[in-house]
């Protein structure tokens, strides 16, 4: 395997599948069986999960709600997510510890950093949930943060497009994809892989971040052996 310790971002959508809102479990079962063929070759799993298939901070405060209020119940939703998930990788036999960033101690344990690098250590699928744990943040943020904490060699970014394209693939048929990338280059192009503060932060950090369909079966393995499939974007 090419990289030892990874950490996996999954957006909240992503667990949609098909539907318009909340959890697929057909889509979480396929997640956790995908998982597990990394973990069987003992590659070290931390995973963490957006909300926006249930609530997002932003929408609630366009709508007139507190922004910190409606950012509080997006992060909640990545608990709900985080459960949701441990459930199914448990389903597939793997061990896992759900961490939060704000405190919910009877549902999860909180996030220590060198509990969760423990946890990989032994073999555990570490998901963290609750984002930063503050508001006017994103899970890609919380993603970068959490993957420069416990060390990972890499971000994945699992998403329903193959990787980077120069434009909207889903809009534009002449849309090309990049193999990989530098980080200047994504700044330079006005691309969008991730928010601006999750990826200045990754950039500074020298972390690279790969871009892939997680919805292909089998894609998953591939990344962490090495293949080129996706986009790097790398220093
Ligand atoms: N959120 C937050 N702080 C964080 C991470 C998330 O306040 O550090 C809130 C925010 O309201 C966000 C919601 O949780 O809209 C869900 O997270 P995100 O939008 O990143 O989820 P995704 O798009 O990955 O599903």
């Amino acid at each position: 395997m090419k990289y030892k310790r990874i950490l996996l971002k999954l957006s909240g959508e992503a667990l949609m599948g098909t539907r318009q809102y909340g959890i697929d479990p057909e889509r979480l079962a396929e997640y956790a069986n995908d998982i597990k063929t990394i973990t069987d070759k003992g590659v070290e799993v931390a995973i963490v999960i957006g909300g926006g298939n249930i609530f997002r901070g932003l929408s609630g405060a366009s709508k007139g709600m507190d922004r910190v209020q409606g950012d509080h119940m997006g992060m909640l939703a990545t608990v709900i997510n985080g459960l949701a998930l441990q459930g199914a990788l448990e389903d597939a036999d793997i061990e896992t510890r759900l961490q939060t960033a704000i405190k919910i101690n009877e549902v999860a344990e909180p996030f220590i950093r060198r509990r969760a690098m423990r946890h990989l250590e032994k073999g555990r699928v570490v998901i963290f949930g609750g984002g930063t744990g503050n508001p006017y943040f994103t899970t890609d943020s919380a993603a970068v943060l959490r993957a420069i904490e416990i060390e990972a060699d890499v971000i994945l970014k699992g998403t329903r497009v193959d990787g980077i394209y120069n434009a909207d693939p889903e809009k534009d048929a002449s849309a090309i994809k990049f193999n990989s990338i530098s980080f200047d280059e994504v700044l330079r192009k006005g691309l969008k892989v991730m928010d601006t503060t999750a990826f200045t932060l990754s950039q500074e950090n020298k972390l690279p971040i790969i871009v892939f369909d997680m919805n292909k079966k089998g894609n998953l393995l591939k990344v962490v052996s090495g293949e080129e499939i996706g986009t790097v974007v790398n220093v």
